[in-house]
């Protein structure tokens, strides 16, 4: 910048060896600056050198130096050399003029002065000076600048030839400013870089129109390689252009830049359009801004379309059993500036309706300023891979061949039914069960058909079993059945005669009929084990057990279940022998009249005969009929045996009812009624001798159950009569709802009766209440004189018991109604 200082206060110096003509001279500029006096040549150069003037006055005739000799060393000192120097002579003749001027003065005055005329001259000068000092610290301030551009600039003549450069240093093209003067641009710049330039050169030079292009710059000073943008603008003069200016600005480090984003831009895409997974980009609000096409292909929504729409409306989230939206992760992504995972079990609904299980996560997009732009949400399909995961576990918990589950599963149902077996007080069976011989079978017909018997026989034990029982493959030839839910021991047995009849039925493959058995080793919670473990060893146990005996064998773990077990077995077996065999006999027993002591009736009661003659007691033997079902044709058997025995008496002309006793297993049965009338009908028996008995703690229970078909029995006038009364505890209330004709009285009231008090009330209450209802009354169990006496005395006059009659045979009792006179004595 100028000194503002020299400027507004001009330095004037006035040099003259005359007193008087320094004082007009004075008052002439004293006004005009600073003025300083020297008064010979020598003083004038001393005082310039300290008060560095900007305008000296300067007298030419001086004694010693003149104003010539003053004004020529002032020219050679640089700092002095820029002062306007004003000749002032007495001899103003035109030579001393023309000298003065042609010297390097910047003007002249003659004496005797013309004060307003030096005045206005001085103020020029004064002015003119002030204009050069702004112009040359305006051209330092531009050279400075230009000098530290970061670009080149030079001014070329037309010809090509370098009028000035701004590259001090030689940064540029290696030639410093100062050589580079002169030198033509194609020795400056080079000859690849001249001819990269020179149709923009040509057209500057011909149309005087300025041209911007960029341009490779090769072998710079810096850098092996680097991009600089020029601008040419022409000077243009009388229509014709005389040079041009060049600049020239290096644009590398933009090209760089702009080539790593172009390059990152593309990584991105080919990247995103590669990778596996589906990304949707949107903005803050959500509206879609990119797909990729894996995003397309799961939502089945081009990129084209979906742009712009919001994300909601693109990519459909679904909860896992579709019964809610789920709300898109962008949005909780750009709201809490975050990556958001996931929510479990998401589904998409893709453009069709589809449903697909997808998995999710979603991220802002930032800005520089860390402002949330957007999001992006990648997700990808995992219906296969739940698909898998299902499958999976399906697999790990389950036999591969015969999809039963596995030890792993039975281990869990195991532990769970030991659970609810002690909350409920019931037991859990573990079966193990090894099919008999099945290696050698194996063997000789092959691994695949032996596969595919396994997986029959998983089936069938499958189909054995209830809903809640589990059979597991334990791996060959063994399985394992974990029955929880077990009431009785009993029923584990029924199971293991299920499973090892179906085992038994022949298997019948294409390639030929195969017989299989097993053995079946059994342990009960908590009978004999108590957790898990235990039942897995006792049950391996027995098996080895039971195989140790032969094939087709079972064995409880423990001794007491399997005596009783095996006991029982022996009894079904036998009953069913003696059913086929016919070994049941039908004895009878008498129902006799108190008062006439004559036989009103008999009461069928079965008889099983063994081997060595003794007789078996219904007892022993009808609760297992009953469990097994075998009352049916047992029952049947004795109805029919009854009812032709009573057709024979009938025959011979004695009139008496038989009461047979039905079981409630059969009661239930839905072909009952028919058994009765079909065998009624085929023994010609008449229907109102018939009577059935059923116990009253069956009534008690069942009542709804079996009403209808007491009912249907009376209507075809078979009567009813309630067995075992005042044991059952009936509501006294509905008996007079029952369909029913008799009530039998207890053997246990009857036998006590005597001694009891107690039971002489009950006894007595059941004679009173059946006398209101108008129903027959019979005692059972008669076995003295004295309880004759009481329940006739009492209202009861029907007798059943010893002091009348055993049970007995026909034979006997036909005997018996031929002398028809009371009998103590047991005929059998
Ligand atoms: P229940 O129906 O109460 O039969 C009467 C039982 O009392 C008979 O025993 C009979 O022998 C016995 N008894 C008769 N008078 C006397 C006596 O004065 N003193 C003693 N101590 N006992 C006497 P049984 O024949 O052993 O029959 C037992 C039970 O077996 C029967 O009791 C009945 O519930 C059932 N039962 C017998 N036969 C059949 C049948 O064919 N079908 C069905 N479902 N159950 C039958
Ligand atoms: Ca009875
Ligand atoms: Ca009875």
């Amino acid at each position: 910048m100028l000194d503002t200082s020299c400027i507004d206060q001009p330095v004037i110096m006035i040099v003259d060896d005359q007193a008087s003509n320094i004082r007009i001279l004075h008052e002439a500029v004293q006004d005009l600056g600073q003025v300083y006096f020297a008064t010979s040549g020598e003083a004038a150069l001393n005082l310039a050198s300290k008060c560095l003037p900007d305008v000296i006055l300067l007298d030419i005739e001086m004694p010693g130096m003149n104003g010539f000799a003053v004004f020529n060393v002032l020219k050679t000192i640089p700092r002095l050399q820029d002062i306007s120097i004003i000749f002032v002579t007495a001899h103003a003749n035109g030579d001393e003029e023309v000298r003065a001027l042609s010297s390097g003065g910047v003007d002249f005055l003659t004496k005797p002065l013309n004060v307003p005329v030096a005045r206005a001259r001085i103020k020029t000068h004064i002015a003119l000076l002030r204009e050069k000092q702004k112009l040359a610290a305006a051209r330092r301030d531009l050279e400075d600048v230009i000098h530290h551009l970061p670009a080149f600039v030079a001014y070329w003549h037309a010809n090509f030839s370098c009028a000035f450069s701004n590259d001090v240093e030689g940064n540029w093209f290696g030639i410093p400013a100062d050589q580079m003067a002169g030198q033509n641009l194609r020795t400056v710049v080079g000859d690849y870089h001249f001819d990269a330039m020179y149709e923009y050169l040509d057209t500057v030079l011909k149309q005087g129109t300025p041209v911007s292009f960029d341009l490779t710059l090769r072998q710079s000073c810096h850098r092996l390689l680097s991009f600089g943008h020029v601008t040419l603008v022409a000077r243009v003069e009388d229509g014709v252009c005389v040079g041009f200016l060049m600049l020239l600005v290096d644009i590398t480090e933009r090209k760089l830049a702009e080539a790593a984003l172009f390059e990152e831009k593309e990584r991105i895409s080919v990247m995103l359009n590669s990778i596996g997974d589906a990304v949707i980009a949107t903005d803050r609000q959500g509206h879609v801004t990119f797909m990729n096409p894996i995003a397309e292909a799961l939502t089945e929504w081009s990129a084209s379309e979906a742009v712009g729409r919001l994300i909601e409306d693109v990519m459909i989230l679904r909860d896992g059993s579709d019964e809610f939206s789920l709300q898109n992760p962008i949005y909780l992504a750009i709201k809490e500036k975050r990556v958001v995972a996931m929510s479990l079990n998401c589904k998409l609904r893709r453009r069709s309706g589809e449903l697909m299980d997808i998995e999710d996560s979603a991220a802002p997009i930032r800005n520089l300023d860390d402002e949330v732009t957007g999001a992006i949400v990648v997700f990808h399909d995992i219906s296969e891979t739940r698909a898998m995961a299902v499958k999976m576990t399906h697999l790990a918990y389950h036999d591969a061949l015969t999809n039963l589950p596995n030890r792993m599963l039975l281990q869990d149902r195991a532990v769970q039914a030991i659970q609810q077996a002690q909350i409920k007080l019931d037991r859990v069976a573990m079966l193990v069960l090894d099919l008999d011989d099945f290696k050698s079978i194996n063997d000789a017909i092959g691994h695949s058909t032996g596969d595919t018997l396994l997986q029959q026989v998983a089936s069938r034990l499958k189909g054995v079993c209830r809903p809640m029982d589990t059979v597991c493959r334990q791996g060959g030839d063994e399985f394992i059945l974990l029955l929880p839910d077990i009431h009785s021991v009993e029923a584990v047995g029924d199971m293991i005669q299920r499973i090892q009849a179906a085992i038994a039925e022949p298997f019948l493959l294409s390639q030929g009929r195969y017989d299989l058995t097993a053995c079946i080793g059994v342990s009960l919670y908590p009978d004999d084990s108590g957790n898990v473990d235990e039942l897995y060893r006792h049950a391996d146990s027995a098996l080895h057990q039971a195989k140790s005996q032969g094939r087709h064998r079972s064995s409880f773990f423990s001794v007491d279940i399997e005596h009783n077990m095996q006991a029982r077995y022996l009894l079904e077996r036998h009953m069913r022998e003696a059913l086929e065999d016919r070994i049941f006999e039908v004895h009878y027993q008498a129902k006799v009249d108190a008062g006439t002591d004559q036989v009103v009736g008999v009461e069928a009661l079965i008889r099983w005969r063994r081997d060595d003659g003794q007789l078996i007691s219904p007892a022993l033997f009808i609760p297992l009929a009953e469990e097994t079902a075998l009352i049916i044709p047992i029952g049947k058997y004795v109805l029919y045996q009854a009812c032709q025995d009573a057709v024979l008496w009938q025959q011979q002309g004695y009139e008496i009812s038989v009461s047979v006793n039905v079981s409630v297993i059969q009661l239930r049965e839905a072909g009952f009624l028919h058994m009765v009338k079909d065998t009624l009908k085929a023994t010609g028996m008449k229907h109102n001798l018939l009577e059935l008995e059923i116990t009253e703690g069956v009534l008690a229970q069942e009542f709804y159950a079996v009403r209808e078909t007491l009912q249907s029995l009376r209507e075809i006038g078979v009567r009813v009569a309630i067995d075992d009364f005042g044991t059952g505890y009936s509501g006294l209330s509905y008996l007079k709802h029952f369909p029913v004709d008799v009530l039998k009285i207890d053997q246990s009231f009857v036998r006590e009766m005597l001694v009891e008090k107690s039971d002489v009330a009950i006894v007595e209450a059941i004679i009173r209440l059946g006398t209101a209802l108008g129903l027959e009354l019979v005692a059972e169990g008669v076995e003295s004189a004295g309880q004759v006496t009481a329940l006739v005395r009492m209202g009861c006059h029907i007798m059943q018991g010893f002091w009348y009659c055993q049970p007995i045979t026909y034979d006997d009792m036909t005997l018996r109604l031929k002398s028809n006179t009371k009998k103590t004595d047991s005929i059998n």
